[in-house]
C-alpha cells in the first residue's frame, strides 16, 4: 500500500476550521498527522484523539446521512427498502450505539471505531429528556425525507439514472477531483440524471448558512469533471430536513468561475501558512497559528484540553 502523505488539499470544512481558529486548524491538519501510529509522539496522538471526537449535532447529522444512504442503496440495489424501521435503525446503530460506547470509554481501545463524544468527555451531559428529544428530531428528519414528494419521485426513478449515493472518498490519485493539479474534497450526498441534466443533492440537518452555496458549487465541480456535464446542465439542491425545505442554488458558467477563483484564493491563503509548499510543512505553531481570544468559541472546541481552555 502506498504511504499516506499529508498533502495540501481543499475542502469547505478545512476553510471553515481555518476561519474559526488557526490553532484548531493546526491541530486538525498538521499536529494530528500520524497520531494513529503506536510510536507517534504524544502531542500527535492527543491531537488525533480530539480530531476523532464528535458532538450531538454532528452525531445526528451522521446518523441521518447514513440512514438515507442505506434507504437509497436498498432502493437502487433491490428496488425496495429492506429496512423495516429506518427511525429505529438510526437510533440503534448510530445514536444509541455511539453514545453508549463513549459512556463506556471504548475510545480507549479504538478511537477510530468508538469516537469520544464532546458532551460526555467535557461533562456537558444533557438531561435524559433532551437526549430523547434529539433522537426524536433525528427520526423526524428521516420521516420528513421518506414522506416527501421527492422521495416518491426517487422510488419511481429508473435507478440506472442514479450517478452517486453518498460515495466514499477515494484516495486513488487517478480518481481524486483535481483543480490545477490540486486535490479538492467534494462529494455530493446524491446525484442523478434528470431530464438530460445532472441533479446534485445535499441533505442538511442544520440550518441554512452562508457556506452552503459554496459547498454545493464544489459538488458541481465534481459533477462537471467526473461525469462531463456543462455548468448549465448541473442543478444543485440543499434539502433542509428540519424545515422540509428544498433550496436550489444557481449553477452556471459564471458561478463555476466564481468557485474556481475562490478555491484559488483559498490555496494562496493556505500556502501562506507553509515554510515548504511542495512538502506541506507548516510554519511555527506559535507564530502562524495563534490561539484565539474568543472564549465562547473555545468553549465548544474539541481541542480545548490541548489549549488549557
Ligand atoms: S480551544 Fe480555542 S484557541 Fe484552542 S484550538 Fe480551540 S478554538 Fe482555538
Amino acid at each position: 500500500m502506498a504511504k499516506l502523505t499529508n498533502e495540501l488539499s481543499w475542502s469547505r470544512t478545512r476553510m471553515s476550521t481555518l476561519k474559526t481558529c488557526r490553532r484548531q486548524y493546526y491541530y486538525q491538519y498538521y499536529q494530528k498527522w500520524g497520531g494513529w501510529g503506536w510510536d507517534a509522539p504524544e502531542e500527535s496522538r492527543q491531537a488525533y484523539f480530539f480530531s476523532k471526537m464528535t458532538n450531538l449535532p454532528m452525531l445526528v447529522g451522521h446518523a441521518v446521512h447514513e440512514t438515507i444512504k442505506r434507504v437509497l442503496t436498498d432502493l437502487r440495489d433491490f428496488n425496495e427498502v429492506r429496512l423495516e424501521d429506518p427511525g429505529l435503525y438510526l437510533r440503534k446503530n448510530f445514536l444509541t450505539k455511539t453514545w453508549k460506547d463513549a459512556e463506556q470509554e471504548l475510545w480507549r481501545k479504538s478511537v477510530k471505531n468508538h469516537p469520544p463524544v464532546f458532551e460526555l468527555y467535557y461533562q456537558r451531559q444533557p438531561s435524559p429528556a433532551a437526549l430523547k428529544q434529539m433522537g426524536a428530531n433525528a427520526a423526524e428528519a428521516i420521516a420528513t425525507f421518506l414522506g416527501s414528494d421527492f422521495y416518491i419521485e426517487l422510488m419511481k426513478d429508473n435507478k440506472s439514472d442514479w450517478l452517486a449515493v453518498d460515495p466514499e472518498p477515494s484516495f486513488d490519485e487517478s480518481t481524486k477531483l483535481k483543480l490545477k493539479g490540486r486535490t479538492i474534497w467534494a462529494l455530493p450526498d446524491f446525484a442523478r440524471r434528470k431530464d438530460g441534466k445532472c441533479e446534485i443533492w445535499d441533505w442538511k440537518t442544520g440550518r441554512k448558512n452562508e457556506h452552503d452555496e459554496l459547498q454545493l458549487l464544489s459538488y458541481a465541480l465534481y459533477a462537471r469533471d467526473t461525469w462531463g456535464f456543462t455548468p448549465e446542465d448541473i442543478r444543485v439542491f440543499g434539502y433542509y430536513l428540519k424545515n422540509n425545505e428544498i433550496v436550489e442554488y444557481p449553477c452556471n458558467g459564471e458561478r463555476m468561475e466564481f468557485i474556481e477563483a475562490e478555491i484559488d484564493r483559498n490555496f494562496e491563503t493556505l500556502q501562506g501558512l507553509l515554510t515548504d509548499i511542495p512538502g506541506n510543512v507548516p510554519k511555527d505553531k506559535n507564530e502562524a497559528f495563534p490561539m484565539i481570544e474568543d472564549l465562547s468559541t473555545c468553549d465548544q472546541c474539541f481541542y480545548r484540553q490541548l489549549c488549557d481552555r
